[in-house]
């Protein structure tokens, strides 16, 4: 009969506690001159799972924190769902708005916050006070630098000092369910309001499993944090790493200097990142660069990389295998394994190969691409786009608080990634272009929509459609193509009035997400019923090009 010898719900939680127990000496993390083993780590997170309930916290409680790659947003990965509560990593490179947003959306319960990103913090709470009553403002606790303190405050509570408060022997209570909520992430999507991807316990430990296996991540691996644990919980190696006993090389910002000094120093194994770190990495003056003397195993994905740029990075010593994922799908979806035999080939040869994005997730039961309209498969020939497709264990629970959106993202038992590609006839998957209308700016995801809805607030601007165009470092960036109200300006005013619609995006926008070009058209080109035609305006943006 099924029980609780047989049956216990699956959660990644459970990687923590065996660490604690089989690797209790190994060193877990490492934070600039800070060091933990994985029984501290384990006790860390005890405390402040025991201190956030002694606060309060209950069951789906959601707990929202901005922070670059330190500690502290380490140990919530596993404090939080200890607590039972859902934890909700914020994008750093977002402005006070988008923060507000998200906080008033996700009704978070409590707010922590890095020194670094105080001053933010405490605008989108401002804004958040103006909006809310002040029953759903949360209790803001102050990451302070655990290594060097600044002394920074904000909000009620210190990290630090909530964790002294906490019990350091907390015994966690096993879920009731691994279908329940762990984890909430925002992401841009195709619209301008923010959508919420909720993650279930389930669908987090599979697919750490999945990546760890076909990544072939052997154990005590040394994990460099080169991919922002705020983006889909770090490729779920927030809790990958704790399963396989490694060391998790925390780094705040993510320079030339500081990655390769933790590559050297700390003799990294394994890193995530999008390919624009690549660029970073390459770019690097001869001063700031290390030599690898050791393989560096990297899983890159969040944008499509050239073929040229990985020849180029692999040349330095790195190793590359490619991923392709979406919030929506717990991070990487597919993963480009390698086979022997391509060994042979030449290095240009194999970086064509792996430009691919591969073979589905082992957590996902199934993969397709289809023609939409019919839900027909197209045939695997290389040749044949359609939408690709996914169902199984890694796809989102659905997003938060939006019934339409989620229906809209399901058909008939799949889940529509939103993106278009063929299928070789050797079964890897390649992407060939996006359906859904966002743009990929250094792996950052910018809603046009949401540029769009700024640019319409210009008070020169009629119409406006916000599209990709090719960036040399970025890879894309917006470039908004504008109706004037007043039909005829002359050149010199065109420069005077796209400087001026770039500079108010940045004023209203995170800065990222400004359009790099500003084109002015009589009318824009629209279908009979009245849209705008983005393919025609796409492939004019595909001739610029900026850097
Ligand atoms: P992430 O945070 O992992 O970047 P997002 O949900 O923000 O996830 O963006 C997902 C989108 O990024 C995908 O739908 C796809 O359009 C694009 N993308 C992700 N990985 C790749 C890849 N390897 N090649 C091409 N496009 C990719």
């Amino acid at each position: 009969p099924k029980c609780a010898a047989n049956y216990v719900p699956l959660t990644p939680i459970t990687f923590l506690k065996r660490a604690a127990s089989v690797y209790s000496n190994r060193i877990s993390l490492i934070y600039e001159g800070t060091r933990f083993v994985w029984a501290q780590t384990y006790e860390r997170c005890c405390r402040l799972a025991s201190a956030l309930q002694l606060l309060n916290i209950v069951k789906n409680d959601v707990v929202s924190v901005l922070s670059p790659n330190t500690t502290a947003l380490y140990e919530m990965h596993f404090a939080v769902p200890m607590a039972g509560a859902v934890l909700n990593a914020i994008n750093t490179r977002l402005d006070a708005n988008s923060i507000a947003r998200i906080l008033k959306h996700s009704e978070a319960k409590f707010f922590f916050v890095d020194y670094q990103y105080v001053p933010v913090a405490r605008a989108a709470l401002r804004l958040l006070r103006v909006d809310n009553s002040e029953s759903k403002i949360p209790m803001v606790v102050v990451i302070d630098d655990i290594d060097s303190p600044t002394g920074i405050c904000l909000g009620e509570l210190e990290y630090e000092q909530l964790l002294q408060k906490g019990n350091p022997g907390f015994v966690q209570q096993e879920i009731d369910d691994e279908w329940d909520a762990i984890a909430l992430n925002y992401t841009s999507g195709t619209t301008s309001a923010p959508k919420g991807v909720v993650y279930s316990h389930r669908g987090a430990y599979l697919s750490t499993l999945s990546l760890l296996l076909q990544w072939e991540m052997k154990s005590e691996p040394v994990y460099l944090w080169s991919l922002p644990m705020f983006h889909c919980n770090g490729w779920t190696f927030t809790w990958g790493v704790a399963a396989r006993g490694g060391t998790n090389v925390c780094i705040r910002n993510t320079t030339a200097v500081d990655m390769y000094r933790s590559i050297a120093e700390h003799k990294v194994t394994h890193m995530c990142c999008a390919p624009i770190v690549f660029s970073i990495l390459l770019d690097a003056k001869p001063l700031e660069r290390r030599k690898l003397t050791t393989q560096v195993e990297v899983l890159t994905g969040g944008a499509p990389p050239p073929a040229a740029l990985l020849e180029k990075i692999e040349k330095i010593g790195f190793h590359v295998t490619h991923a392709y994922g979406l919030t929506e799908a717990t991070g990487p979806a597919l993963v480009c394994e390698w086979q022997a035999k391509w060994n042979q080939l030449r290095q240009d040869e194999q970086a064509k190969i792996k430009a691919r994005q591969g073979l589905s997730l082992l957590a996902l039961a199934d993969l397709d691409v289809k023609n939409l309209k019919t839900m027909a498969s197209v045939p695997r020939d290389g040749q044949s786009v359609g939408e690709i497709v996914v169902r199984g264990s890694s796809v989102m629970k659905g997003y938060l608080k939006d019934q339409e959106g989620t229906q809209k993202a399901f058909k008939d038992g799949w889940f529509l990634t939103g993106d278009m590609g063929v299928i070789h006839p050797d079964g890897y998957l390649e992407i060939k272009d996006r359906s859904k209308d966002i743009i990929i700016s250094g792996g950052e995801n910018i809603s046009s929509v949401e540029v769009e809805s700024v640019l319409y607030k210009h008070p020169k601007v009629l119409e406006v459609a916000v599209v990709a165009m090719p960036h040399e470092l970025y890879g894309e960036t917006p470039c908004a193509f504008v109706a004037l109200k007043q039909e005829k300006i002359d050149n010199m005013d065109q420069k005077a009035v796209e400087g001026e619609m770039i500079s108010f995006c940045k004023k209203n926008l995170p800065s990222f997400m400004a359009p790099k070009k500003v084109v002015f058209l009589k009318e824009l080109p629209k279908t009979a019923t009245g849209k705008f035609q983005k393919f025609q305006l796409r492939a004019l943006a595909k001739t610029y090009l900026t850097s």
